[in-house]
Parts: structure tokens; sequence; C-alpha cells
């Protein structure tokens, strides 16, 4: 594969979609300043030179029904018409709601697209509302149509694309797209995340995938506050052999920020230095599988004055830059024993998924 360079794709910055709840409650954080926040970040900082930069387009309703049942997709169209209401645990409609998740999807798919046919060996779309948290029939976690999954599966149905493997980096347990690709041995779904963030109970190590899909859904449930070197150790020790084991045509990435310390939604205790090294790894197992690419969707990430900076230093890591030095990269108190808490959780997801490698 000789394909080079990067593209770019944003939410166009007037939608306005937002949660109905002013502060303090979590949902008020997914809003519009996310992407207007971190585009000119990326601008300013010269990040986006190079790159083929363009606004998402809409998607068409239909192609939600690639991935979602018609119930879902017609509550969200009546629901957004109606311009409020209720459509799942932490998922409310507003009047922007179809248009926003619309835009949202195409960006998705643009991306997947560009990849999936060389266009370019990378591609990130930043865009919202989220989608990892939306199920076949259920729109939840400030999620609506699940962008990652509806993408996967349009480029799923090209010829020479067999195998995509997701890697679900957001702070919580993608349980959509887990569901979605539960039983399907042609999707590998990889994510690490804080567990049982709120109480949940999902996201455990011994959820590997049903039918011909099993030990291809891998989740690496790491313990709250949880730092770079637990998933450095994570990444090297699971992320890595199962990819060189399950050898994708393509790596899409559920990009969500939330893990990092300043997020308000999040429990972890990483930072840009962690998602550096997620764009590397990305990058070093395309060239070495002499895969297509990747292509990367925003999912959360809430603290507004970071997700630009996570952003860049995953983009960088993406491009084979170097590290670069950023102002949260801040020494922070080290705690021993949850690092060593995560290294057994990490040896128990090993020894309950390499079987199937
Ligand atoms: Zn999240």
């Amino acid at each position: 594969m000789t394909t080079h360079g990067m593209a770019f794709i944003y939410q166009p910055l007037s939608d306005t979609h937002a949660q109905p709840f002013p502060k303090p409650n979590i949902e008020a954080f997914e809003t519009q300043l996310r992407i207007q926040m971190a585009y000119k970040y990326l601008d300013e900082n010269g990040v986006l030179k190079g790159m083929k930069v363009s606004k998402a387009n809409r998607a068409k309703l239909d192609t939600a029904l690639l991935v979602h049942s018609p119930y879902l997709v017609h509550t969200v169209e009546i629901m957004s018409g109606l311009g409020s209401g209720f459509l799942g645990e932490s998922s409310f409609a507003s009047p922007d709601l179809l248009r926003s998740a619309l835009h949202a999807l195409g960006g998705a798919i643009e991306s997947a697209k560009l990849v999936s046919e060389e266009t370019t060996r990378h591609a990130f779309a930043l865009v919202r509302p989220p989608g990892h948290h939306a199920s076949t029939s259920n729109s939840m976690g400030l999620c609506y149509f699940n962008n990652i999954a509806v993408a996967t599966r349009t480029v799923m149905a090209r010829d020479d694309v067999n195998r995509i493997t997701i890697l679900d980096i957001d702070n919580h347990f993608g349980n959509g797209t887990a569901e979605i690709f539960y039983a399907d041995p042609s999707i590998q779904y990889i994510s690490i995340h804080e567990y049982n963030y709120e109480g949940f109970g999902i996201g455990h190590f011994d959820e590997i995938g049903h039918g011909e899909g099993k030990g291809k859904n891998i989740n690496i449930p790491l313990l709250e506050t949880s730092p770079n070197v637990s998933y450095d150790s994570a990444l090297k020790q699971i992320v890595t052999p199962a990819l060189e084991s399950f050898k994708p045509d393509i790596i899409g990435v559920s990009a969500g920020f939330d893990a990092h310390y300043a997020d308000p939604v999040g429990n972890m205790d990483v930072d840009s230095r962690t998602y550096w090294l997620i764009g590397n790894l990305v990058e070093k197992t395309v060239s070495a599988l002499g895969m297509k690419g990747s292509f990367w969707i925003l999912e959360g990430g809430y603290n507004p004055f970071m997700l630009g900076s996570s952003i860049r230093a995953s983009l960088e890591g993406l491009q084979n830059r170097k590290l670069p030095q950023l102002d949260d990269q801040v020494n922070r108190e080290k705690h021993e024993m949850l690092i060593e808490s995560n290294e057994e959780i990490i040896e128990k997801v090993l020894e309950t998924v390499s079987p199937y490698f």
C-alpha cells in the first residue's frame, strides 16, 4: 500500500443540536462548542496544514438502516421534528437533532470511504453527536445513530474490504458497537475503557462475542483513574497482537478523548502522550500489515479546552511525527497498586482472548 496523506472532515459549525440541560448535568457538555473549539485549536496550531479538509455532507436517513431498526430511525426523525423528548438514557431530542446526526453520519461514512478507496491513508471525522452507545434499536448515552457502525457496514460492502477492526478508545464501553457486531466474525471490536462506569456493569472481559464472532469482541476494562502506563501496557500486550492475528484491511477508531484526566465525564488519568501513542500504534500497524489505512470518528471528549490538543497528539502520532510537547503533559501522582491491579486485569484479558488469536 502506498497511499499517503490525511483527510480531515468536520461538522458544519452551524449545527445546534444540544441536550436540554443547564449545567451541572453531564449531558450539557455534549454541544457544538466541542467542535468549534477543537477545530479552532487545530487550525490555529497548523495541525491541519497539508490535510484535505472538508465539511461533512448530510447522509441520507436511509443509510442509518444499514445498522438500525426502522423504529429507531423513524423515532429520531419524528422526535427531532417535535423538537424535544426523551429518546433513551441521556439522549434527548432537540429541533436540530436530525440535521446534526445526519451530518455526523455523513462525515463518518465519508472518512471510511476515503480510506477504503485508498484516496487517503488516514481520515479523521470531527463530528457529533457521538455514536458508539447507540445499539440496533436504542439511542442512549448522548448517541442516536451509531456513526462508526454505519461507516463500517458501508465500506464492508466493497470486495476488497473483508475485515475491519474497530478500536474504541473512548473512556466508556461502546456497548452499541459491541452489540451490533457481537456475532459478526468479520468485525473485530476492541475496547479499552473504564470498567463499570456509573455502575452499568457492562464491558467485562468475559464478553468475547457469540457464535462465529467468538473471540472477536475484546474488552479491556481498566480501573478508574488508570494512567498512561496502563494504556501503554494494554496497547502493547493486547491490542497489537490482536490486530496482528486478525489482520484487518482497515482500522476504524472510535475516537473518544474523555479518558483525559481533565475530562468532566470520564474518570481516567491519561494525557496527550497516550493519544499520540495510539495514533502511532495505528500507523505502525497499518504499515506493518500493509493495510489500507484508518478512519477515526469522534466519540466523547467533553473538556473543550483539552479536546483539540488530544486530537492533535493522535494526529501527529498517526503521521509518524514525534510527540509534541503539550501543556497537559505534567507529572501526576503514581498509584503503584492500581497499576499492579491493571496488569492483572490485562493478563486475564489476554488469557481469555488469546486462544482465539
Ligand atoms: Zn465516552
